[in-house]
């Protein structure tokens, strides 16, 4: 059985066609630039990849030339025992606490809720109608703000004027859910505990940190939208929502460009040009003060936010890196483990070393808090999710 994992952005469709219970990635591709007068497709199958550029002038166009690539270059979805398509939705609100199959109403839902994800929402769901015309079979959707919803209400809602707040659905959802939710059960699964306070770091272009008592998120760092919290790629993560007033006063920017200048123009990119962590060390290492700089406000935030969350949970057992990053940059991982020397946090060089795609403890025997790097599998986490969904049908 297998199902197909869609992640439908605003101008390109992801997918995988997975197999839930051994975890295999049977196919992956991506189609890009839709829209615009070249498309770039690649579709990876039995280790080869194969690319293409098309004009696709729509989701539908692209989903269809998929389709045509699994049936001319496989596996032919027909015989690949495809049960259900998984679908990523960046913002199910307050409405989901976990995965849904799509009915009219769920599909109305997502739509309602796409003023709070402007960017995500609609190109979702651009995804879902097309997939729905396509592919009959039940499709679900895995929402990336689910995981979130245990948040106390002292975690999720912002000291803002109450009744605003509530008449615009102002609070904290964050992200990555899916991510979070699979690195922290695997981390449990790993140390053999459920009871545990665990700190996960999920650290990609996009970065998210996350506190999880006992298998719960308890909180996390990003917020209405995924601007809050960490340094990112090109996101600032926190700063003053003042700066925004101030730029708007004194440097005359509208919202428009202030929205596009702390979600698209800072973070690394913002700080030294280059958005891609491993273009941030080369930099650093060739001398660039600018750089070497930009890693140490990166890991300061890191660092400040895993002191808080300790707190805020009363101890900490577990603390877990994943995504890009997390899971490649050692020197980054040794470089946060260091600050935390004072807590007794002592890492292990030589597993910490280690490159590889399986669950490795980088702290020694010794230390106060195991830590571990956790591969993230997003596709494999929904395709498990929409599964279960199916099997309860
Ligand atoms: P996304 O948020 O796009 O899913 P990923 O989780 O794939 O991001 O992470 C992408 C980031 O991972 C890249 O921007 C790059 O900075 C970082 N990365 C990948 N490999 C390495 C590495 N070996 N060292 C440092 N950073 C890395």
């Amino acid at each position: 059985m297998t199902v197909l994992v869609i992640n439908s952005g605003s101008s390109s469709i992801k997918y995988q066609l997975v197999d839930p219970e051994s975890g295999e990635a049977i196919a992956v591709g991506l189609v890009e630039q839709i829209g615009e007068s070249s498309s770039h497709i690649k579709h990876t199958y039995e280790g080869v990849k194969h690319e293409f550029d098309e004009t696709l002038s729509d989701h539908g166009e692209g989903l269809r030339f998929v389709l045509h690539l699994f049936d001319t270059i496989g596996p032919k979805l027909s015989e690949a025992g495809i049960v259900a398509v998984g679908h990523r939705v960046v913002q199910g609100g307050r409405h989901f606490d976990g995965p849904a199959l799509i009915t009219q109403e769920v599909r109305d839902l997502v739509a309602e809720l796409a003023p709070l994800a402007p960017l995500h929402n609609p190109a979702n769901l651009r995804g879902i109608d097309v997939a729905r015309d396509l592919l009959d079979v039940p499709h679900v959707v895995v929402f990336d703000t689910a995981f979130f919803q245990t948040l106390p209400e002292e975690a999720a809602r912002y000291a803002l004027d109450r009744e605003i707040a509530d008449t615009y659905a102002v609070r904290r959802y964050g992200a990555h859910g899916t991510s979070h939710q699979y690195v922290s059960r695997k981390a449990a699964e790993y140390v053999g505990r459920e009871d545990l306070k665990q700190i996960v770091l999920h650290l990609g272009n996009g970065a998210s940190v996350s506190a999880v008592v006992d298998g719960e998120a308890v909180d996390t760092s990003m917020g209405l939208t995924p601007l809050e919290g960490l340094v990112m790629g090109t996101r600032t993560g926190d700063i003053d929502p003042a700066v925004i007033f101030h730029l708007h006063r004194v440097a005359g920017m509208s919202i428009d460009e202030l929205d596009d200048l702390v979600n698209k123009r800072s973070g690394l990119k913002g700080l030294v040009g280059e958005n891609d962590m491993r273009a941030v060390w080369d930099m650093a290492n060739g001398g660039d003060a600018n750089a070497r700089e930009a890693l140490d406000i990166y890991v300061h935030r890191i660092v400040k936010y895993i002191g808080s969350y300790a707190a805020v949970m009363g101890g900490l057992d577990v603390l877990t890196f994943t995504a890009g990053i997390g899971e490649n940059d050692d020197l980054l991982r040794a470089e946060v483990i260091a600050r935390l020397a004072p807590f007794g946090v002592t890492l292990n060089a030589e597993t910490n070393a280690i490159r590889g795609d399986e669950i490795r403890k980088i702290s020694t025997d010794e230390s106060s808090v195991t830590v571990l790097v956790i591969p993230t599998n997003e596709e494999l986490a929904i395709a498990r999710q929409a599964m279960d969904v199916v099997a309860g049908l």
